[in-house]
């Protein structure tokens, strides 16, 4: 009785030893994609909307705007 416990443990070791070593020495999936990132997102300090960071301008003070055209107008006075 032991002796076809080890018979079928021997088979079921054979069975999924190829299988693991491919796992360990195949190629390593891909990393995950990274999620995308959020970018950063700033307003315009004329109109106010928002807008991604990589999109915006920014005037010698550091503000941000959607437009050279609300760059050159400068901030929205309130
Ligand atoms: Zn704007």
């Amino acid at each position: 009785m032991l002796k076809y416990l080890l018979i079928a443990l021997l088979v079921i070791w054979l069975f999924y030893s190829p299988a693991l070593r491919g796992k360990r020495t195949g190629a390593k999936p891909a990393a995950k994609p990274e999620p995308p990132r959020a970018e950063n997102m700033v307003q315009c300090a004329h109109c106010g909307v928002h807008l991604p960071e990589g999109d915006s301008t920014k005037d010698e003070q550091g503000r941000t705007y959607c437009s050279q055209a609300h760059r050159q107008a400068g901030p929205r006075q309130v």
